[in-house]
């Protein structure tokens, strides 16, 4: 078997604003195809993604055996020359890569993944309703507390028995980014960023989870006044306090506050997540798969964190494809804990990307049966984008 073309469709939604998936299919001479995602559906950069899957494509791919997972990754590591010092631009790339050949592998043993990677541990999966203050239901920025409140409650509505929100992702008047908080905060700010949380632990009651997330915003002092703050209010963990590049800071945070810290969706590969095992900065990790250097790199990540006594919970920001990838591995892991829903991610133009849609019902995602991923790109859906192609 041998890889005849690969093709990136990038779907620039113009339906939702910076939201910008860059899915991959790697097709091969017996007419079976595999799907892949560049995990970078938001922030900056796009450009860079879509390129470095084709200029990978033409180094190594065209010709080689897809069945040869490991291999490809290995070669694309080590024959690219940058590659070797990893970086988002490289492993975003090597993930979609990675993923679509796993598909294709799944196709070719007429198998799920999951099963391939050792079966399920995980019956069902568990979800948790993400960025909460962004408005559940319907997009709506919330500002005061009660408003986080309700969206909270409008996401338990659905069954959701977990919720993760970003008390400082817009100030008092709702300007996003509007606090600057890279500067010691003062009390005011502090106390509403608090009453934030506090109002959806007042609407939820004491056994819905809640996550807390600060996106990576704060420096050391302030993510610690942050999280010490918060303490009363049992949240299940506290995900990117301060930015992943310096683990020490990680570390100081971890050591002055009483709530597991998480992070994981800006580390990538095992060679970035070991400092973080080694100092044992992290509770929880968030390897994105679709950036961390796809599934082989995903289930190498959680086996070392397993052995560190570290719970996972993956990152998941993109098409279905993101989605199926994650369920897939997520199956199968010990350490699993619970599966990342955001609302871009049930918006009917995401799903539609692929079919079968993927959705989760009151709390919990089926892991997808069929072999290889599960789903299919819907070249309606896709007609629209620009495709690059390389063959
Ligand atoms: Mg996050």
């Amino acid at each position: 078997m041998k890889i005849t073309s690969v093709e990136i469709f990038d779907c620039q939604a113009t339906w939702r604003r910076g939201w910008n998936p860059i899915i991959v299919r790697i097709n091969t001479d017996e007419g079976v195809s595999g799907l892949g995602e560049v995990g970078l559906a938001v922030g900056g950069g796009h450009n860079a993604y879509v390129n470095v899957v084709k200029d990978f494509a033409e180094m190594v791919l065209l010709g080689a055996d897809p069945m040869k997972s490991e291999k490809i990754w290995e070669t694309i590591l080590r024959r690219t020359w940058w590659g070797q010092g990893g970086g988002i631009i490289f492993f975003s790339g090597v993930s979609a890569i990675d993923i679509a050949l796993w598909d294709i592998k799944g196709k070719v043993a007429g198998l799920p993944i999951y099963q391939m990677l050792g079966g399920k541990t995980n019956e069902k999966i568990r979800t948790y309703a993400s960025q909460v203050h962004m408005g559940w239901t319907t997009p709506k920025t919330c500002i005061v507390p009660q408003e986080f409140g309700e969206q909270a409650l409008n996401a338990v509505a659905e069954g959701f028995d977990a919720v993760k929100v970003d008390p400082i992702f817009c100030d008092d008047k709702g300007e996003r980014g509007g606090w600057d908080m890279t500067k010691v905060i003062t009390n005011d700010k502090l106390r509403l960023i608090y009453q934030r949380v506090e109002a959806i632990r007042r609407a939820v009651g004491p056994d819905v989870d809640i996550i807390l997330e600060t996106h990576a915003h704060q420096e050391v002092t302030n993510a610690i006044k942050v999280g010490q703050a918060m303490e009363d209010l049992n949240c299940m963990y506290y995900e990117e306090p301060v930015p992943s590049l310096n683990v020490d800071e990680m570390l100081k945070v971890s050591q002055n506050v009483k709530i597991p810290i998480a992070a994981g969706e800006h580390i990538y590969s095992r060679w970035g997540f070991r400092q973080y095992f080694e100092k044992q900065a992290l509770n929880v990790i968030q390897p994105d798969l679709c950036v961390t250097g796809g599934i082989t790199e995903g289930k190498k990540i959680c086996d070392m964190a397993h052995a560190y006594g570290l719970s996972v919970q993956i990152h998941c920001c993109g098409s279905p494809v993101t989605i199926a990838a994650a369920l897939q591995l997520e199956a199968v892991i010990p350490n699993f804990v619970i599966h990342e829903h955001i609302p871009q991610a049930s918006d009917p133009k995401n799903l539609e990307l692929c079919t079968p849609g993927l959705k989760a019902v009151k709390g919990y995602y089926d892991v997808p049966d069929r072999p290889g991923l599960g789903i299919e790109l819907n070249e309606k859906a896709v007609a629209g984008y620009p495709r690059i192609k390389v063959s």
